[in-house]
């Protein structure tokens, strides 16, 4: 019997759609979920013992491999002294510290359970600090599901088709402002007529929740010089590209610095770890010291939070992102070429230990340009390579990941995997 197929049709009968959060629930790909029963550096294993190299990475957060014996007994050791305590910590200390070191312009940081609270807070410490309320995203981009940012946004609700959840009300949507990825002259223009009255421009720098689009330089600098001119905050998302895609996060890429930064998914390893934090004279408004209230019974869990600054420590040593980018680079280049000879249209982006395939001449540059390339192609791609043990992120839209634990032979084996899945796809094309 296949266990898969037996877990799924109880867990439907429980919980919506079977699953706790909507893409793991294979929608827009077909076919069943498979429930993982262990995990150890890049493999995981389902409920009927078959093994797949991993490139979902938990979304991320699994950048030194699943169970990295460091990681684990950090969380062992943790959790021999106590799971919680809700009074502070050393642990959330040092993490707290080695976080403001590692990231140019955090000064002073709060840790959360989750990325969407970190995007959530940030906002409501921008219009608490500027005293303004509307907010501006960007076409695609996700950061998390709190209610004023479920407006044209990306990861789960690309992938349903939906970009913009019900259940948000008007008056709480009315003050989110959305406009196109990578225009600066829509940003202009936007800054001219409301610049005064903008709390805050969150994005993502580079925008995994589309699959792959990067920010231009261009773009990125606007953003800074706007946002300083006008007085609103710039709140740079890095809750996938934190510590993701380079050693000072995706700041470090294009040198540009966030008012408020946001981080989650590596910086937990794995475990629920997420933080916001960024200019000490901002910061200054969350309560007990000012008026921005924010609180968390599990905020800074010690378990996690040793999970977390494990994962942080490995990723600090030396060569780290250079072996992760080499790896990425590798496993591209193989895409690339067996794509090719397949005759299948296809580009690749990446950075760091980050990437995006797409079924397209080149890679796209706006929510535009994703939509527009052949996604249609995608299901049966993604079928293809998981009958040959290789599990990617179950849609068209989400970006892939890269980890420390992936070896030569698993990145030989995936391009194999994909020489195969090219010819299988080739007369759809
Ligand atoms: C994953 C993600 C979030 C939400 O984080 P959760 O921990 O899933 O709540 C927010 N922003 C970005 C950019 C993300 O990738």
């Amino acid at each position: 019997m296949n266990q898969n197929d037996i877990l799924f049709d109880r867990a439907c009968k429980t919980s919506p759609g079977g699953v706790n959060s909507p893409v793991r629930a294979f929608r827009s790909v077909g076919g069943t979920p498979r429930f993982i029963k262990r995990a150890k550096d890049a493999y995981f294993w389902d409920e009927n013992d078959q093994r797949y190299i991993d490139y979902i990475g938990s979304w991320g957060p699994i950048i030194v491999g699943h169970a990295h014996p460091v990681v684990v007994k950090a969380v062992q050791d943790a959790a021999a002294n106590g799971l919680g305590f809700g009074t502070p910590t050393r642990a959330e200390v040092d993490m707290a510290e080695l976080l403001c070191d590692m990231l140019p312009g955090l000064e002073q940081v709060r840790l959360v359970s989750s990325g969407t609270e970190a995007t959530m807070s940030a906002i409501r410490l921008a219009r608490g600090f500027t005293g303004r309320d509307l907010l501006v995203k960007f076409e695609g981009c996700y950061h998390g599901h709190s209610d004023s940012l479920l407006v044209k946004a990306g990861s789960g609700l690309l992938t349903l088709g939906n970009p913009s959840s019900s259940g948000v009300p008007v008056a709480v949507s009315k003050d989110t402002l959305v406009l196109p990825y990578n225009d600066v002259d829509a940003l202009e223009t936007l800054f001219k007529e409301k610049g005064n009255e903008l709390a805050a421009i969150i994005l993502e720098p580079i925008a995994g929740n589309m699959n792959f689009v990067r920010a231009t330089p261009e773009f990125m600098q606007a953003l800074r010089d706007l946002c300083t001119q006008y007085g609103a905050v710039l709140i740079i998302d890095e809750v996938m590209t934190g510590f993701r895609v380079g050693p000072q996060c995706a700041q470090g890429v294009y040198g540009v610095t966030a008012d408020i930064t946001t981080l989650g998914k590596v910086i937990g390893g794995g475990m629920p770890v997420a933080a916001f934090g960024g200019r000490a004279d901002i910061m200054a408004h969350m309560a007990p010291l000012g008026g921005v209230y924010q609180a968390g019974t599990l905020s800074g869990n010690p378990v996690a939070v040793a999970a977390g600054m494990a994962t942080l420590n490995i990723v600090r040593q030396d060569g780290f992102y250079e072996n992760l980018r080499a790896k990425t680079a590798t496993m591209l280049a193989g895409f690339t070429a067996a794509a090719q000879a397949a005759g299948v249209p296809f580009s690749t982006e990446m950075e760091g230990g980050m990437f995006g395939l797409f079924f397209s001449e080149s890679a796209p540059k706006s929510f535009a340009e994703v939509m527009a390339s052949r996604v249609d192609l995608f299901p049966a791609f993604f079928h293809a390579m998981l009958d040959e043990g290789v599990y990617l992120s179950p849609s068209a839209f989400e970006a892939g990941f890269m980890s420390a634990a992936h070896t030569d032979d698993d990145i030989a084996a995936t391009i194999e995997a994909a020489k195969k899945a090219f010819v299988k796809i080739a007369d759809k094309v």
